[in-house]
């Protein structure tokens, strides 16, 4: 079978499965989203959501954001992995875009990208979370795992990746695509000890007996 036209039976058959792909990440509005992104690196949704919940009762705007002394953002972030290096490149990012941006989080890669902290992975998420745009495929560890396993690239540079996959799918499938990859990485296709047996892919996958 062809790799784009695998992708798309892969894509079909995910979506049955995963009926809803969205972000595990709670957020009310773009910049929550920003910052849950943010803080979501190299740590765990669950437990971003749960040192957001408080943090964006705490901060209502982006202007709370520069208002509070460093060191008050470090704290309320405290129990997250690098977290003062994250208060960091919210503060700043918060400052760029209320004096650049009219206070809204932009929205174009370009824009997004100049941003402190903000490389393509956390990009596409805002870009397509908070906006509908389909601009890139955010490649994290499972979008990254899942497509060497089933065969859609051969690399493992997260930017080659996203080009690889880019290539085989509709543009309209761009932002749906991770999170499905992503849910299913969680749920069966995990690391150390993927459930092939209850795999709905594992008729086209390649590495069902690894
Ligand atoms: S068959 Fe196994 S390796 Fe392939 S996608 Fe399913 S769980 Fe992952």
């Amino acid at each position: 079978m062809k790799t784009d036209v695998k992708l798309l039976k892969i894509i079909e058959l995910l979506k049955k499965e995963y009926p809803e792909p969205k972000t595990a990440l709670n957020f009310k509005n773009p910049f929550e989203l920003f910052v849950a992104t943010v803080l979501s690196a190299q740590t765990t949704d669950v437990l971003v959501n749960k040192v957001t919940e408080n943090l964006f009762q705490k901060y209502n705007t982006i202007v709370d954001y520069v208002r509070v002394p460093l060191e008050e953002l470090e704290k309320d972030i405290s129990s997250i992995n690098f977290y003062k290096t994250k208060a960091k490149n919210i503060r700043r990012s918060a400052e760029i875009i209320i004096e650049k941006h009219n206070s809204r989080v932009p929205m174009t890669m370009d824009e997004l990208t100049k941003l402190p902290g903000v490389a393509r992975k956390t990009a596409n998420i805002i870009l397509y979370n908070s906006f509908g745009i389909n601009e890139g495929i955010a490649v994290d560890t499972h979008v990254k795992r899942l497509s060497n396993r089933l065969g859609l690239t051969k690399n493992s540079d997260p930017q080659k990746i996203e080009l690889d996959l880019m290539a085989i799918t509709p543009k309209e499938e761009w932002g749906i695509i991770s999170h499905l990859l992503i849910l299913h990485g969680r749920k069966v296709c995990q690391a150390k000890k993927p459930k092939h047996e209850q795999c709905i892919i594992r008729d086209i996958c390649p590495s069902n007996d690894i």
